[in-house]
């Protein structure tokens, strides 16, 4: 097994060895934010966005991270190179840092930064080709004036109570509604559905995270000219929807073809789906920040 270094506050730390304080906000409160991002044959993919969308849900939480975007990106980069790994899943975390028991951040004065590059683990290639069968779960999505769903923060238990449920379910991943009763999304992916040719996803405003990969999936539409709305919808327009599936840095483009005992469409991946997970398996290797040169290169 290769050596594993994680990136500390600036210092590579043996995995092994890498620890965080128990007085840390991060693992008394899940005070702080992360990003999961993904490597693919040396581009890290989409980086800034996801450094964006790090430095965001900081600004929301006020916690102040002590280094620039461009450091940062650079520390990502560094991290992959110094752990030689050309794919890999990033974890990016900002914590607050150490404080006392209260949970009063006003005692926390340095936020902590940790970087882990690893191997990736996520579905088996044949959850790809079958399709996922999921269920809705009675935990309904934070609303947004509790706990935003924008801000990625480390505080996931909402998340972790529909994982919890879809694991008491049998299935691999669930879905949330809103408080309203509109579709959000999984406990860790964003949803789309497909009818008649015209996709679907829901918009941020239903309560759901602005995801890298939904953003890459819509962008990708556009430029194949699919047409995609973002609208809310019920579970109505999931159980009679032609297709559906599921995105996220870790499941990247999954089809789902049950939903709570409803077949959807032909009950295997939908043609559009497939399309686009081939379209962004080309994407993922070319839009991005190389780990050899550090350019970025969006795609056209
Ligand atoms: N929603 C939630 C709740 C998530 O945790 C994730 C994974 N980060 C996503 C959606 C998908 O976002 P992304 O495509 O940026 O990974």
């Amino acid at each position: 097994m290769e050596q594993r270094w994680v990136f500390i506050n600036g210092k590579y730390v043996k995995k092994e060895e890498a620890s965080v304080s128990i007085f840390d906000h991060g693992f008394l409160y899940g005070d702080g934010v992360f990003e999961g991002i993904r490597v693919y044959e040396g581009n890290v993919f989409r980086l800034r966005e996801h450094l964006e969308r790090l430095y965001d849900s900081a600004r929301s939480i006020l916690l102040e991270i002590p280094y620039t975007i461009d450091e940062l990106e650079e520390a990502v980069v560094d991290t992959v190179r110094k752990n030689e790994l050309s794919n890999a899943y990033i974890r990016l975390i900002v914590s607050r840092g150490v404080g006392e028991l209260s949970l009063d951040p006003a005692q926390c004065s340095d936020p902590q930064v940790i970087i882990i590059a690893d191997q990736v683990t996520m579905f088996p290639q044949e959850r790809y080709e079958k399709g996922l069968n999921i269920v809705t779960v009675p935990t309904r999505r934070n609303v947004p004036d509790a706990l935003n769903p924008k801000i990625k923060s480390l505080n996931y238990l909402n998340n972790i109570l529909v994982k919890i449920e879809a694991n008491r379910a049998g299935v691999g991943e669930a879905l949330m509604l809103n408080h309203d009763g509109y579709v959000a999304e999984g406990s860790g992916d964003n949803i789309f559905i497909v009818k008649r040719g015209v996709l679907f996803t829901p918009p941020g405003y239903v309560g759901a995270l602005d995801g890298i990969t939904r953003q890459a999936i819509i962008d990708l539409c556009n430029r194949l000219s699919y047409e995609v709305k973002q609208e809310p919808f019920t579970l109505h327009d999931v159980f009679t929807a032609d297709e559906c599936f599921l995105t996220g840095t870790a499941a990247e483009v999954i089809a789902v073809v049950d939903v709570d005992g409803r077949t959807i469409g032909e009950g295997k991946p939908g043609p559009i789906t497939n399309h686009l997970l081939e379209e962004f398996r080309k994407l993922v290797t070319v839009d991005g920040t190389r780990v050899d040169q550090k350019t970025v290169s969006p795609a056209g």
